[in-house]
């Protein structure tokens, strides 16, 4: 059955192959029968009509029209007059790419204020092209041309889908314009048939520009993010896109200038893959140096994004004014005219931003000073460095600890002397009642690890419990771990289960005291360790609450005693 339907498709397509005036128009998500439409026609509502701009004028408010092969444009004649469709939301549907295209007009003089645009939508509220090639522009003796200003001006939402656009627009949606699967041919590449090397597009007007799923083929300008702030701030997501350049001093994709702009953000989402540019650098380095101020100077380390995808103009002065915020997958990579750090990583720990760190390019030095070795790590991009120093220590270290990571965590590792040390050292556990299963465990596990070593060592290690609730109970003492009566001992201390309270001042206390009992071993080589979730009582004093005390239970110490158990 499904083999019939097949060749049934097959026999239609070469039937309607045999007129070469026809061309098939199709809805991309194909819930829309196949339409036919005669060659530089269009079909309205079933209805065929052999000139687009009747088409137009017998169309309403949100009507889509399926043009045929040929070329098409909003007002042929004269593009300083509105066309048929002018205020009118409307789609048009190509038949494809390669059979369809749509001609942005360029007028024969440029207009005194808006320049080289496209009056024929005047007004509309909503355009839409699917299906199709667009040029923008093609001016009155047929040529393709990327001057100042051009595209479709006075229309509030844009959109692209599917299509080819080759050239140069500025004018876009006066709120929003989106890009879906488009492919962009920017001018001086061949596909644009246009020889000078320019944008593909300005970000001229509206508040929000959305990309998707789209190529850029470029010949060493790609996305001029630049306005006079005439339509509020302005938004920019790019998302899932292509960027390929034939140019090896390409500006980044993004060349952003927002000196006379109320303000952009640049949100890049998705993998974006870019060929063929390199990141934003300064003149000394591997990057790309394509942006040069007005008086010859090059850029700084500072001004320097270390990006494939974005930098700043510099050409006509400062364009990087501090009104830009650019993301990468929702995390702010630049800020107030700079760079919020050199290193910012996703959240699985894979480099976002800068391409220094995504393509490890550094040089890096290393020198020497007494005790201390210095290593400066250079970025290849953008010049910038950072240093960092290790200490080499002649003196054994038995405890060392990390950096405290974002949870505020470190990892402390505690080493015990090499047996040819022969030193004594003393643990206390301290672990609050309310102990996790999971944190008990965690002790437990460090309290084989340290008998391990001890037998590894021979080392003297004595380990002691205190377990704590509404007061600290010694549940084991100092006991040495490397017989298995002593290891189990302590094993059942840290077991111990009591109840209610969670005075972890009391715990510590008793810790302390239980440490400081023992005059055999060094005070270096005493360890606390305490298990909690940081919970604890506070103290007050004939009901003033306002005030904190800590008790402890102690009698040496002044205390009270702990109550039975
Ligand atoms: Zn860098």
């Amino acid at each position: 059955m499904k083999q019939k339907v097949l060749s049934c498709i097959m026999a239609l397509v070469l039937v309607l192959g045999l007129f070469p005036g026809t061309a098939l128009a199709e809805e991309p998500d194909g819930d829309t029968p196949t339409i036919n439409v005669p060659r530089n026609g269009a079909v309205l509502n079933g209805t065929e009509y052999t000139t687009l701009d009747d088409a137009m004028e017998a169309a309403s408010d949100g009507d889509t029209i399926y043009l045929g092969e040929g070329t098409y444009s909003g007002n042929d004649k004269n593009p300083t007059v509105v066309g048929k469709g002018a205020g009118k939301t409307l789609t048009f549907v190509g038949a494809s790419p390669d059979k369809t295209t749509w001609n942005i007009q360029g007028p024969e003089e440029p207009y005194v204020v808006d320049k080289n645009c496209d009056y024929s939508f005047k007004e509309s509220k909503s355009i839409t092209f699917k299906n199709m090639t667009v040029v923008g522009s093609v001016y009155k003796d047929g040529s393709k041309q990327a001057k100042y200003l051009q595209g479709l001006a006075y229309i509030q939402n844009i959109t692209l889908e599917n299509c080819v656009f080759n050239g140069l627009a500025a004018y876009w949606g006066y709120s929003t314009t989106t890009f879906n699967n488009v492919t962009f041919n920017a001018p001086g590449t061949a596909e644009s048939g246009i020889d000078a090397m320019e944008y593909s597009l300005w970000t001229w007007t509206g508040s929000e520009y959305t990309f998707n799923n789209c190529t850029f083929n470029s010949a060493g300008k790609v996305l001029n993010v630049y306005n006079e702030g005439q339509h509020g701030s302005t938004t920019i997501n790019f998302k899932n896109c292509t960027v390929n350049s034939s140019n090896s001093d390409s500006l980044s994709v993004m060349n952003i200038n927002d000196s006379l702009a109320q303000g952009f953000t640049v949100n890049f989402t998705g993998t974006n893959t870019v060929t063929g540019i390199k990141a934003d650098g300064i003149a000394a380095t591997d990057g790309s140096h394509a942006s040069v101020a007005k008086n010859g100077a090059k850029k700084t380390t500072a001004e320097a994004t270390c990006s494939k995808l974005f930098e700043f103009n510099m050409k006509y002065g400062n364009g990087n004014t501090g009104k830009t915020t650019v993301t990468i997958d929702g995390k702010t990579v630049w800020q107030d005219g700079k760079m919020v750090n050199h290193n910012i990583a996703a959240n699985d720990g894979s480099k976002l931003y800068t391409d220094g760190y995504i393509d490890n390019a550094f040089t890096t030095n290393t020198t020497t000073q007494g005790k201390r070795t210095i290593t400066t790590k250079t970025c290849k991009y953008c010049g910038w460095s950072e240093e960092s120093s290790t200490y080499n220590w002649d003196v054994s270290r038995s405890k060392t600890a990390t950096e405290l990571n974002k949870n505020n965590e470190s990892t402390v590792t505690l080493s015990l002397p090499s047996a040819e040390e022969k030193l004594s050292s003393d643990i206390v556990f301290v672990l609050d009642k309310s102990t996790s299963t999971d944190l008990k465990g965690d002790a437990l596990t460090m309290l084989s690890k340290i008998k391990e070593q001890v037998n590894e060592t021979g080392a003297t290690v004595k380990v002691g419990v205190v377990v704590f609730n509404k007061t600290a109970t010694v549940s084991a003492q100092l006991t040495d771990i490397s017989t298995d009566e002593g290891y189990n001992a302590v094993k059942a201390g840290i077991e111990t289960t009591i109840a209610s309270g969670s005075n972890t001042h009391a715990g510590m206390l008793a810790g302390k005291q239980l440490l400081d009992n023992d005059t055999s071993v060094d005070a270096a080589r005493k360890y606390l360790i305490l298990v909690s979730d940081g919970v604890t009582y506070q103290f007050c004093k004939e009901n003033d609450f306002s005030k904190a005390y800590t008790r402890n239970f102690n009698k040496e110490l002044g205390g009270t005693l702990p109550p039975a158990h």
